[in-house]
């Protein structure tokens, strides 16, 4: 490079520097958008409605939540990797975000690379559930009736990359039977074609489940997590009921493109922290079995280092199960 182009490009980073912190310590001054990359209704839907609005108070403008579901997350996360480093778009994803680096062939965006993190959430243990009408009582009844009607049972799913998609690929190599899947934008759509029986069974975090097991109107065969729920204690863990080693719970964390400023990300992270410490956001977390992450799990660095060490912990299981989408 020229000595004429490099002064220029430093005139021009210096130049932009002032600016960019002036911006900083006016952020936010419009409302924030949060990227939910699910349907509307569904469990990480939930949770950033419960952690954004109170955010909202400790920011003093309004978070606006937009649902932009399809592709397992994929598409939502694309858009977030696209958009103004500025602050202004920001992204509640959970687990999905580091299997996806893995699940897709030709992800548009890097998982690590394209987006700065803001800070982890909360971890959210699963429940496999039925409709209400499936004939099996209880886990062992239902591998039984899953290996012999096979692909006849329908399982709904968030696409290929979601958290309900990592279940269903566990459940089905653990009990080495393929069943049907069904996909859909997010697992709130899921929830009410299997409430309405048009499909057999769902893997979802209990922030969609819990409310639907308590009013009798699914049935829950038992909790991905190595214990039991508070929330549910009657709920066996589905190691209890022979699935040897299954273990998986969805974990949340909050997004912002690659060169968004630092200390637009510390504005981020402190209101994300008071969220986290806020007694309604506690309370409704625990109603729908979860609990916010500890204050030095909130952190962009901790998150970051987290984020980095899925995509390798799961890396090796997707391959091992042979499953891939482009
Ligand atoms: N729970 C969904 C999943 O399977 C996504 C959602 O709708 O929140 O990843």
């Amino acid at each position: 490079m020229s000595f004429w182009k490099k002064a220029a490009i430093s005139a021009f980073a210096l130049a932009a520097l002032p600016l960019a912190s002036a911006n900083a310590q006016t952020y936010p001054s419009r409302p924030i958008t949060m990227v939910v990359p699910f349907a509307a209704g569904g469990p990480t839907d939930t949770v950033a409605r419960l952690v954004s609005e109170s955010m909202s108070r400790t920011l003093g403008q309004q978070i606006v939540v937009e649902n932009v579901g399809g592709a397992g997350g994929t598409r939502g996360a694309g858009q977030v990797a696209k958009a103004a480093p500025d602050g202004y778009t920001i992204l509640m994803h959970h687990i999905g975000h580091a299997t996806a680096a893995s699940l897709y062939r030709k992800l548009p965006y890097n998982v690590l690379t394209d987006f700065e993190t803001v800070g982890l959430v909360t971890d959210v243990p699963m429940t496999l559930i039925g409709k209400s009408g499936l004939e099996p009582k209880n886990i062992t009844e239902l591998v039984a009736y899953v290996k012999d009607k096979k692909d006849a049972v329908i399982y709904g799913n968030a696409g290929v990359g979601s958290a309900s998609h990592l279940c269903g690929m566990l459940f089905m190599s653990a009990i080495g039977t393929q069943v049907t899947t069904v996909p859909y934008q997010g697992t709130g759509p899921a929830m009410n074609d299997l409430v309405g029986g048009q499909i057999d069974l769902l893997c979802d975090q209990t922030t969609n489940t819990t409310g639907q097991i308590k009013a009798g109107k699914v049935k829950a065969y038992g909790v991905t997590t190595a214990n039991r729920l508070k929330s549910m204690p009657d709920l066996p863990t589905l190691q209890e009921g022979g699935l040897k080693d299954f273990q998986v719970a969805v974990w949340h964390g909050i997004y912002v493109p690659k060169g968004t400023p630092a200390d637009v990300i510390a504005k981020l992270n402190a209101a994300l922290k008071t969220a986290l410490q806020d007694p309604k956001v506690i309370s409704r977390f625990a109603d729908l079995g979860t609990e916010p992450v500890s204050q030095d799990r909130a952190t962009p660095e901790v998150h970051k280092a987290f984020v980095a060490a899925e995509v390798a912990k799961w890396k090796p299981i997707i391959e091992a199960a042979g499953v891939y989408a482009d």
